[in-house]
């Protein structure tokens, strides 16, 4: 079984870079191009990943790439395509796990992103908006729907790729339609419904495409001061149960699905499930089960990703055995992960 989500976007084939010097043959050259339309100074050869990660976790990119703008993300995109080049997309850096080694190819991290209201209540956010500039924002503008999700990390290109979840809502319950880019058709305009939105699931998970922009769906004609209310108290409540003083990349695993029987006397919730295996405060190297959350795996100082996954691993194999419940990933996994650590993963 497919347990880790292990990809980020794969646009170029990894056969295209079959070897270590090949690969660097074509970095290069996308390299050239890339600074012959951006300037040199806005390419990263070898980029630390950890710092730009809340885990704080993994080793650099190939090359690194910020574009600021719609348009500048999809040139980068087309030539990284047509030369062949992996692409690896980053947001926030709030759901991954970046391999010790590093990620191979490009990894292009959007920046700046803003929200524009393009029709009363329809809102068009870029990939780059971070989830809570797109709150503010949309509280600063009456507009209500949006202000429970205050705190949630991470940006609107990976709210949607992971379909984010809060308070048994999906952020796709907001969303009418998305803006995509593919090496086949450039940028179309895509309805909702034909995002195979799920919990924790969205059809950017397997098509290789890459989210430009969201039409968000809010309610007109809210008080500015009841929304900020409500992000208060989310607010408090994330800081009342969440580790959030130390780095981390949020739950680890998915809630059990309805259809998953679970034991009696525990919650639909796998952090209860990892508490009641007994593993709260569980440590490998620098990575602890978080003794406020379960589902929350902490940095508490020179974790690398091997400990990271050995501690999942642990968590997974004690829930399994103690009550025959297969948990799966809620993290992605991101570039080449340790071969032993992905053989004993699971
Ligand atoms: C303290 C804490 C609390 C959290 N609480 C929640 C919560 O309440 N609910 C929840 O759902 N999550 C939560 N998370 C997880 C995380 O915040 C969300 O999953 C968030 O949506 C991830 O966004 P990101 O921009 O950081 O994505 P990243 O972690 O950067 O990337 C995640 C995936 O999205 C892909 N991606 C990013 N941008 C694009 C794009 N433009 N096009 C295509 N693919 C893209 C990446 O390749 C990667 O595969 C929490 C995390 C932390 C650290």
């Amino acid at each position: 079984m497919e347990r880790g989500r292990r990809a980020g976007v794969p646009l170029g084939s990894e056969a295209q870079v079959s070897s270590r010097n090949a690969g660097r043959a074509v970095i290069q050259a996308l390299q050239r191009d890339l600074a012959s339309r951006l300037g040199e100074q806005r390419l990263q050869v070898d980029a630390p990943l950890a710092p730009l990660t809340t885990f704080r976790v993994g080793g650099p990119a190939d090359l690194l790439v910020e574009p600021t703008s719609g348009d500048e993300l999809t040139v980068i995109l087309e030539r990284a395509g047509a030369l062949g080049v992996p692409v690896t997309m980053l947001g926030g850096g709030s759901n991954v796990l970046v391999a010790d080694g590093g990620v191979r190819g490009l990894v292009v991290r959007p920046r700046g992103g803003r929200a524009v209201e393009m029709a009363p209540g329809q809102v068009r956010a870029d990939a780059a908006l971070t989830i809570n500039g797109l709150v503010r924002w949309t509280i600063g503008h009456g507009l209500a729907g949006l202000e429970a999700w205050a705190g949630t990390p991470g940006t609107v290109g990976g709210g949607v790729y992971g379909n984010a979840h809060w308070g048994g809502h999906l952020i796709s319950e907001r969303i009418h339609s998305v803006w995509l880019w593919s090496a086949a058709a450039s940028v179309v305009e895509i309805p909702a419904s034909d995002m195979a939105f799920g919990y924790d699931a969205s059809r950017l998970q397997t098509s290789g495409e890459v989210l430009i922009a969201a039409r968000f769906v809010l309610d007109t004609g809210g008080d500015p001061e009841t929304l900020r209310a409500t992000a208060r108290a989310s607010l408090a409540y994330r800081k009342r149960t969440q580790p959030l003083d130390t780095p981390s990349a949020g739950c680890i695993f998915q809630n059990p699905l309805p259809e998953v029987a679970m034991p009696q006397g525990i919650p639909r919730s796998a952090g209860a499930l990892v508490d009641r295996a007994g593993l709260k405060g569980a440590r490998i190297g620098g990575a602890v089960v978080s003794p406020t959350h379960g589902n929350f795996i902490v940095n508490t100082g020179g974790a690398t990703a091997s400990d990271i996954l050995a501690l999942v691993s642990r968590c997974r194999a004690a829930v399994r055995a103690q009550f025959g419940v297969e948990l799966l990933d809620e993290i992605v996994l991101l570039g080449d992960h340790d071969r032993t650590a992905i053989e004993n993963y699971g």
